[in-house]
């Protein structure tokens, strides 16, 4: 039978975009379907440097840097206390609780040609994707929302039947690409999506003009790192983004227990948290918001499978992780970058089964097993984290995390030197760090998906 295009994606984010730019650059036919027309608002805000050499081999990081993004050159953590305590385990050194930051540039990272990476304004960045893949020649459907896949009947054929203004129309593919996002249309369909056992944070977010940065950051020079505000509130955090000069994205995440406790709207919510830490809280006020207060919630999940026959999910419509490291685009971008690279040997061989896309399934749960493990250590006992990136034997192994540098090895090397501080102040209820143990316990010493 006779197919439309040889890859369908169902979503125009970065994954989509990216895997589109992939297939139509090694001359595939490739259709992006997109119910939003662009530019739209979208949460995920900061990169991590591991999306620079996406960037780069699809051809869009020129189109990127000339958007004039705020360049992110580093990251940093505040907590409400700045007071000393021993650095239990690493003989003689005192620390700074639960404060940290990182450049970069202290290391080097493969593939890797600057000394940034950038926070963005998602509607912007992405139509610069989605546009660079058009430019390539995809083919992209905006305003056009895929309401079902078919992958049950010819064989060598997927049909999307889509909603186009009044209308449906079907589509047909060899393959179909599900990059729909945090809707994860195909994980539904398949009935194959597993919500996290522990992770059910809930995020309250907003722009911000006007807010005095230099007021709450480390050093004016660092203005323009991503900020994690710890706030003096288990497992809760506040993100500072700088989106323009004077545009600020800053959100409160929780977990979602604590946002249905509290019983009140989202906007007093945000105000009550934020005041458990006053420079914050003043801050805040003295600037003025300029978007409406918008909720994330439900965000973390896992599928049981990644590809099958005929299909392939990629970025946040195959995982999504907890963002405390800005890892979501980074793994959208990679994901797309693994995908594709087995969807176009699979073109080659004229053979879209299951199979084919088996080192792509590896790669990426690999990667995310790690990120994961990397982001519950943080919540379980996030001064092990502040204490590694400040020790010299592990800053840079904590660095390469931080990069998102998560696909060429089996296993970080500070992880499992973090997983046995963990145990050890676990077991041990007098070590100095049992009572800052968070309550969210995944399994870290074996993550279940
Ligand atoms: C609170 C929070 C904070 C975050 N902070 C960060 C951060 O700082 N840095 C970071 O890197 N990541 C962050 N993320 C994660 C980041 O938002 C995602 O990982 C990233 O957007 C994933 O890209 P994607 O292309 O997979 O999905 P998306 O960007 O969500 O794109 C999916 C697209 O598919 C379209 N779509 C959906 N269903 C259909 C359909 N049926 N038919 C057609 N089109 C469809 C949608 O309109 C959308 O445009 C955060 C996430 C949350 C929840």
């Amino acid at each position: 039978m006779k197919h439309d295009f040889d890859v369908a994606v169902i979503g125009g984010g970065p994954a989509g975009s990216t895997t589109a730019s992939y297939l139509a650059a090694a001359g595939l036919s490739v259709a992006v379907f997109e119910s939003e027309t662009f530019p739209r608002p979208h949460v995920g805000e900061s990169l991590v440097p591991a999306t620079t050499p996406v960037l780069i081999e699809i051809g869009a990081m020129d189109a990127v840097e000339a958007g004039g993004f705020v360049r992110k050159y580093g990251a940093a953590w505040t907590s409400a206390e700045s007071r000393k305590v021993p650095h239990n385990g690493f003989t003689g050194l005192y620390q700074d609780f639960q404060a940290a930051d990182v450049m970069f540039v202290e290391r080097d990272q493969p593939g890797v040609d600057r000394d940034h990476t950038f926070h963005v304004d998602r509607g912007r960045f992405d139509s610069i994707l989605l546009k660079h893949a058009q430019s390539l020649g995809a083919a992209v459907f905006s305003g056009v929302r895929v309401l079902t896949v078919d992958l049950d009947g010819d064989p060598d054929i997927v049909t999307l039947t889509c909603r186009m203004g009044p209308r449906e129309v079907d589509f047909t593919a060899r393959l179909v690409v599900d990059a729909s996002g945090r809707q994860t249309l195909l994980g539904r369909q398949l009935k194959v999506k597993v919500p996290d056992p522990v992770f059910n944070q809930y995020a309250i977010h907003t722009w911000f003009e006007g807010l005095d940065r230099a007021a709450i950051a480390f050093e004016p020079a660092k203005t323009d790192y991503v900020y994690t505000h710890f706030l003096p509130i288990k497992d809760t955090w506040v993100w500072q983004i700088p989106i323009s000069d004077t545009i600020t994205s800053v959100g409160v995440v929780t977990q979602k227990r604590r946002f249905t406790a509290a019983n009140t709207d989202r906007e007093r919510f945000f105000w009550d948290f934020v005041s458990s830490r006053p420079d914050l809280y003043d801050a805040l006020q003295r600037s003025k918001r300029i978007r409406p207060f918008k909720p994330e919630g439900d965000y973390s999940y896992a599928m049981k499978q990644i590809r099958g026959d005929k299909f392939v999910l990629v970025g946040d419509a195959a995982r999504f992780v907890d963002p405390i490291f800005s890892s979501g685009v980074s793994v959208a971008l990679n994901s797309a970058r693994l995908a594709a690279k087995d969807i176009i040997a699979a073109h080659q061989a004229g053979d879209f089964g299951k199979e084919r896309f088996t080192r792509y399934e590896g790669k990426l749960r690999r990667a995310v097993k790690n990120w994961y493990e990397f982001i519950s250590i943080y919540y379980r006992l996030n001064v092990l984290f502040t204490a590694f990136v400040q020790d010299p034997r592990y800053r840079i192994d904590v660095l390469k995390m931080l990069q998102g540098d998560f696909y060429d090895e089996d296993e970080p090397r500070a992880l499992p030197a973090m997983r046995e501080i963990v145990t050890a102040v676990e077991n041990d209820p007098e070590h100095l760090w049992h009572p800052y143990l968070g309550t969210l316990r995944s399994p870290t010493a074996a993550p279940a998906f």
